[in-house]
């Protein structure tokens, strides 16, 4: 099975692409992460994608479709993958379609995360994520046991650079943009799922679910 999610900041895309890696045991690819993953280790990818990110803007394409390409390369994606945070960009959406075609496949779904617009910079700014691994928190409705402590492995919890109001009001400039036309390029192709976030991730997944079962796709139990 091969997705993608698409989603504003804070629409809830990370938590469901948790849920989707544990329930249908696929690779998570992140980009988002990938990057994050490269800056600490201050790579040279790293040192220059960060200039984009701490901005609030895009990494340019040829960078991040190259990384891309890479990581789809690696023997666990030979099964199928979930992408989650790319395409990004029109760009990057025909690159991955030809990227697929050169290989006979094609991507079977993608899941649209939505939620009103008046919840996501809330839910942005309340933000905090595990540095070690990834569990996301929010301050006022998910808080960590112990302040600032991971509460499922012990680990440092932080709040992403660019998830501070400044660079969190550019995301969304960003991903309106760029991201958003995305989903008539899907629409157009009939693989868009929605997945409708406003109530709790709960309903969101088993929408998600629903369709997927419709298409074929069932959860591995
Ligand atoms: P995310 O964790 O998905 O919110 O990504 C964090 C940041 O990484 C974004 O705000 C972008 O600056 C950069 N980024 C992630 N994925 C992409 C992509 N597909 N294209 C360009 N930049 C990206």
């Amino acid at each position: 099975m091969k997705l993608i999610l698409l989603g504003a900041p804070g629409s809830g895309k990370g938590t469901m692409a948790a849920v989707l890696k544990k329930e249908y045991q696929i690779t998570h690819i992140s980009t988002g992460d990938i990057f994050r993953a490269n800056i600490k280790e201050q790579t040279p990818l790293g040192i220059e994608a960060k200039k984009y990110i701490d901005q609030g803007a895009l990494v340019p394409d040829e960078l991040t479709i190259s990384m891309v390409e890479d990581r789809l390369a690696q023997p666990d994606c030979a099964n199928g993958y979930l992408l989650d945070g790319f395409p990004r960009t029109i760009a990057q959406a025909e690159k991955l379609d030809a990227m697929l075609a050169s290989k006979n496949t094609k991507l079977d779904a993608v899941i649209n995360v939505t939620v009103p617009a008046e919840v996501i910079m809330e839910r942005v700014v309340n933000r905090r994520v595990c540095t070690s691994c990834g569990e996301s928190y929010n301050v006022v409705s998910r808080p960590t046991k112990v302040e600032g402590v991971c509460d499922v492995c012990g680990k440092e919890v932080i709040q992403r650079d660019d998830d501070k109001p400044e660079t969190v009001k550019q995301r969304l400039v960003t991903y309106e943009e760029n991201t958003k036309p995305l989903i008539d390029f899907y629409m157009a192709k009939g693989i868009v799922i929605t997945a409708d976030n406003s109530s709790s991730p709960e309903v969101a997944f088993q929408q998600a679910s629903e369709a997927l079962s419709e298409m074929g796709f069932q959860k591995v139990q």
